[in-house]
């Protein structure tokens, strides 16, 4: 779900600023297995510029008041954050280009959003259980065309629910996490709603076995990482 444009939610000690766990953000920052012991967005990072940066956002992770999201959205979003990690972890075939993963809570600094490439992960819900479907949001071309390579994969990797059409709310359009990113120079930003988790289908596909590494894959795949399938 993405409250996340609310005229309110976006004011400094808004909502959107609630860090009411602590240690939510060490918990949530992967580094990629050459550097993990190295703290996210390091000096040795920057010193790198052949890797490429993906900037993941949990959608909502890990406000527990404001725009919190639809029940169990956090949790099938952090999933989709760590297996993205675990995947990223594993060494690539020679020659493959290094992609560094950067993954960030619902409130971030702007700055955390740079790279190349930044990905909001959601799951939508609603009062009306028959409503379903995945969908997604952008700003622009690079956006456009990094969302339509992720429903492209995501289909092919078995995703059955269909999908809506893009930037189908106010609330995909003007996102605000695509908006940051963009802000800051990442132009191949979008939003995906990975489906309804108030749809018994849906829920399915994106709770049972497979359903959160389908997520991850299509991202890989619309990026050219490659991996283990
Ligand atoms: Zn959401």
């Amino acid at each position: 779900m993405t409250h996340e444009h609310e005229p309110n939610s976006e004011a400094e000690g808004g909502p959107e600023n609630d860090r009411t766990v602590p240690d939510a953000a060490d918990a949530a920052v992967h580094a990629t297995a050459e550097e993990s012991d190295a703290p996210p967005w390091s000096q040795d990072e920057r010193e790198r510029p052949t890797a490429r940066i993906l900037v993941v956002q949990m959608g909502h992770c890990f406000r527990t008041s404001g725009a919190t999201g639809t029940p169990g959205e956090q949790v099938l979003v952090k999933a989709v954050a760590e297996t993205c990690a675990e995947e990223l972890g594993k060494p690539g075939p020679p020659g493959s280009e290094p992609w560094h993963l950067r993954v960030i809570k619902a409130d971030e600094p702007v700055e955390q959003y740079a790279g190349d490439a930044f990905v909001a992960f959601h799951c939508d819900g609603s009062t009306n259980q028959n409503a379903r479907g995945a969908s997604v949001g952008y700003r622009n071309a690079a956006g456009q065309s990094l969302a339509q390579a992720w429903k492209h994969a995501y289909e092919q990797h078995g995703w059955s629910g269909g999908f809506r059409d893009d930037n189908y709310t106010e609330n995909l359009k003007n996102y605000y996490g695509t908006r940051k990113a963009v802000e800051v120079g990442n132009q191949r930003a979008f939003i995906a709603e990975c489906g309804f988790l108030t749809n018994r289908d849906d829920k399915a596909l994106l709770t049972g076995p497979g359903g959160v590494n389908r997520v991850v894959r299509a991202l890989f795949d619309a990026l050219g990482i490659s991996g283990s399938p």
